[in-house]
């Protein structure tokens, strides 16, 4: 992949056209325009709606538009796979214990990227890199288990003071609706 400036021109041969710059680069010019708009919101950092939302990092998935949030209204902790991982537990925790928050929703998806890897992907970087990392891959089969083992993690860590309100869901990509997943 060919690195361009947001100086240069097109020099990679893909069609993008001259002086456009780099993804990046787009983003900060939106940024611009966004920053040119805004107003201060006078907000404090406790999410207005006193909750912590953890799911899958895919791009089709607009958490505030799907969910009918809006600034300033809940934490979002996004990775691949939306789960509950030893970090997010670390989120979840300051937002219960410094900033307030009281339920956790729990989002993972159809068509997750997640369920067409398995540990060996962890292996295989192993023979690349040589190196094992520190991390498991966390990849699944089953969309509503993992939610499920998701919920649970979530409910029986010593570090979250607020576990009666964690619900877990599965967001269909094509429809845009939640699915709920009992906790069972
Ligand atoms: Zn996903």
């Amino acid at each position: 992949m060919v690195m361009t400036t947001s100086a240069s021109v097109s020099a990679d041969g893909q069609g993008a056209p001259a002086g456009d710059g780099t993804v990046t680069d787009r983003l900060v010019e939106a940024n611009e325009r966004y920053a040119a708009a805004f107003t201060d919101p006078g907000m404090d950092a406790r999410p207005v709606q006193r909750v912590a939302v953890v799911a899958c990092m895919d791009a089709r998935l607009d958490l505030h538009a799907a969910l009918g949030l809006n600034l300033g209204d809940c934490h979002t902790v996004r990775n691949a796979g939306g789960v509950v991982t030893d970090d997010v537990i670390r989120s979840l925790t300051i937002s219960q214990r410094a900033l307030g928050t009281r339920s956790v929703v729990l989002i993972h998806h159809t068509n997750c990227g997640m369920e067409s890897l398995t540990e060996e992907f962890r292996h295989d970087l192993e023979l690349e890199v040589g190196q094992r990392p520190a991390w498991a891959v966390e990849s699944f089969r089953d969309v509503d288990q993992d939610v499920r083992q998701s919920i649970e993690r979530v409910r029986t860590s010593p570090f979250l003071p607020h576990t009666d309100d964690v619900r877990g869901f599965v967001f269909d990509v094509k429809t845009g609706r939640l699915r709920e997943v009992s906790p069972a």
